[in-house]
């Protein structure tokens, strides 16, 4: 299979304004901030100046205001809005507001595309994603989704709690993921529900402090306790909720991998720039060989992580589920991105460490990215299921 490793012309076009964008105007904001985005009003404002750049939501369709790219096309777009931690965020293309979008794009019905998907994809509403669960509920295992929706007349009646649920606090719907049929442990069905804020059965328990900050909203905990929703508040079909979960979860994690490498690369050009300024033992420090491996090392990383993306997309572009390239393209990255950063870091020594550039801030923006979206050890172990059944397969086992 050939993968193409350019992007097309609108987004090739659209990468370049992008990078001048995020660099001009998000970077200065992100620096003032430290990384941490804060209040809504910095959100709205960097999403109007997205707006007048023209770079604004370059994931959804025409129909909904964007540029309609294509995984691939994406890729190259998102790596240069994720140079900043604030750039995902300017161009509405940030975890969980992005990954919900694709799914509302090829799931939700006419009606809930004008009520959730529309001002969502304006920048006008925010939403989350609910389906990890205290232990023993879901995590790495969906199959142990303990969250319950059960049919009252005209609606449902949704139980359980959720955590670790990004941008919740000021979202203004949830999309959560209850079971339907079946116990705990077996896979059976699960649904996916709108949930309105404001629904007097949901709510948030509490504020998780985490290693990570600069995603908006933060990560909650949430009680569902006697949540009730109409019919209509049923995302595509009843008891499909975990395939439907693959349809977001394979490009979502992929483009998460697209996002972070910007940091990764914006890390090597901070290390290179101290690197090539810095003297030390009569050289400098770039022209000392284990700051060259270094150097080196995060540039392999950042092309390789680069490639495996783009195979990624391209499966996924071709229709096919990705679930193995995509499993390998983030495992890769998800560790490449924190080598990358490290490295970088250790290149610049104390300055490393210190508030002065955003290294640190880095290291601890990307080491979470080891664990959602599927921890490593999941990936590797549904990856290596995956080549020993084509073994089997080809051996008539
Ligand atoms: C910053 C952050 C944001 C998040 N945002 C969201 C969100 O918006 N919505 C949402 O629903 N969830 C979210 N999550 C939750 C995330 O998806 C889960 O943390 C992830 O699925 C892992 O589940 P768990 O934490 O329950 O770990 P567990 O399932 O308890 O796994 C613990 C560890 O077990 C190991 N392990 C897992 N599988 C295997 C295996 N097959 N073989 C060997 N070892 C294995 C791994 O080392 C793993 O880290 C977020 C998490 C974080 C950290």
């Amino acid at each position: 299979m050939t993968v193409d490793l350019t992007p097309g012309p609108v987004a090739e076009d659209l990468a370049r304004r992008t990078a001048r964008f995020v660099r001009e105007t998000v970077v200065p904001v992100e620096e003032r901030l430290g990384g941490v985005p804060g209040s809504d009003d910095v959100r709205l404002e960097l999403q109007r100046a997205a707006r007048e750049a023209g770079v604004f939501a370059p994931h959804v369709s025409p129909e909904y205001g964007g540029h309609g790219l294509d995984m691939r096309d994406r890729a190259f777009v998102f790596e240069e809005a994720g140079y900043s931690l604030l750039g995902p965020l300017a161009l509405n293309i940030a975890a969980p507001d992005e990954g919900n979008m694709h799914m509302l794009e090829a799931i939700a019905s006419p009606a809930q595309k004008e009520r959730y998907l529309r001002p969502l994809a304006a920048g006008a509403t925010r939403s989350c994603f609910a389906m990890t669960e205290p232990a023993p509920g879901a995590g790495s295992d969906p199959a142990a989704l303990a969250t319950t929706a059960e049919r009252i007349p005209g609606g449902w009646r949704i139980d359980g709690r959720k955590w670790f649920i990004t941008g919740a606090d000021g979202a203004d719907f949830v999309i959560v993921m209850a079971r339907t049929s079946g116990a705990p442990g077996d896979a059976g069905g699960a649904t996916m529900f709108l949930v309105d804020a404001g629904n007097p059965g949901m709510r948030i328990v509490r504020h998780i402090e985490t290693l990570d900050e600069s995603l908006f909203g933060g990560h909650a905990e949430m009680l569902f306790d006697g949540c009730t929703v109409p019919d209509d508040a049923v995302l595509g079909e009843v008891d499909e909720g975990f395939r439907y979960a693959r349809v977001r979860l394979g490009p979502a994690r992929t483009t998460h991998c697209m996002r972070w490498l910007g940091i990764a690369r914006r890390a090597q050009d901070i290390a290179v720039a101290r690197a090539a300024e810095r003297e030390l033992f009569g050289s400098r420090l770039a022209e000392l060989g284990m700051v060259q491996a270094m150097i080196a090392d995060n540039e392999i990383d950042i092309a390789a992580a680069h490639g495996l993306i783009l195979q990624a997309c391209a499966d996924l572009d071709r229709g096919g589920s990705g679930a193995q390239s995509t499993s390998i393209a983030k495992t890769f990255c998800a560790e490449a991105v924190w080598r990358v950063v490290d490295r970088s870091l250790q290149i610049c020594g104390a300055l490393g460490v210190s508030g002065d550039v955003l290294l640190g801030r880095f290291l601890r923006e990307t080491r979470p990215f080891r664990i959602y979206d599927g921890p490593s050890e999941t990936h590797r172990w549904s990856i290596a299921r995956r080549v020993v059944r084509r073994h089997d397969a080809a051996h008539a086992r």
